[in-house]
């Protein structure tokens, strides 16, 4: 999508190096790695930050929040086993950054976020960008029922158990991923009533907060 004539090169040339480090650290999955060399992510950035913006690390935002790391978002986007056309639901729309490499995957992204001057600057920023999702401030612990069920749910806050609410919105067959405490968990809805849930490693993130802010 976007960024038709993106002809600057020193982040172009960032971007690459990035990926090759990705690789290494064990990200397979082409559709993953492609749209990360894609996305500009210190547009992403607060611009005194910016030009560190492809280092593997987690930087400040606004609002007290983190743009995860690019290794987190790689992990959880190829988690997800994401084919184009599917429906995801983000929580925690933060920078904007883990949706548009979503956006770049193919998937069409519904996205929340609590804390509203966050949400009103990644809003301005993505429609700048070209990048097109549905976004909603809001509380992710209730979903978003009103475009339910979703193929896949990313969950991009520690949570301290999984919402209950975000289990029902999710389609039989589908996947979430869910940083739970200081695990990532990949949850498969098997059945109407059945999920399987499976330990995929460790994770840090910001805290999955009620309410909205
Ligand atoms: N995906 C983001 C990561 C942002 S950090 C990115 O790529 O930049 C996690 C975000 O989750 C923060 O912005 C935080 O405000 C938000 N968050 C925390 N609890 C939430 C909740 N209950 N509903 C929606 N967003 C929430």
């Amino acid at each position: 999508m976007m960024i038709a004539q993106n002809t600057d090169f020193k982040h172009i040339a960032r971007r690459r190096a990035l990926v090759e480090e990705l690789k290494k650290k064990g990200i397979s999955d082409e559709n993953v790695l492609r749209a990360i060399e894609k996305v500009p992510r210190h547009l992403f950035f607060n611009p005194i930050l910016a030009d560190r913006a492809y280092e593997d690390k987690a930087f400040p935002i606004d609002a007290g929040q983190t743009i995860s790391q690019p290794y987190t978002v790689a992990f959880q986007s190829q988690l997800l086993q994401l084919q184009a056309g599917e429906k995801v639901l983000e929580i925690g729309t933060g920078s904007g950054y883990q949706c548009a490499v979503l956006l770049e995957m193919g998937a069409k992204v519904y996205t929340i976020e609590r804390q509203e001057t966050l949400f009103n600057q990644t809003f301005k920023r993505l429609h700048q960008l070209g990048y097109r999702a549905t976004m909603k401030f809001g509380d992710g612990y209730q979903g978003w029922a009103a475009y339910a069920p979703f193929n896949k749910i990313i969950i991009t806050a520690a949570a301290p158990e999984t919402p209950p609410e975000l289990l029902k919105q999710l389609d039989i067959g589908g996947i979430m991923v869910i940083p739970v405490g200081e695990k990532m968990l990949r949850i498969c809805r098997v059945l109407e009533t059945e999920y399987s849930t499976e330990n995929v490693g460790e994770a840090s993130f910001v805290p999955m907060l009620e309410g909205v802010n």
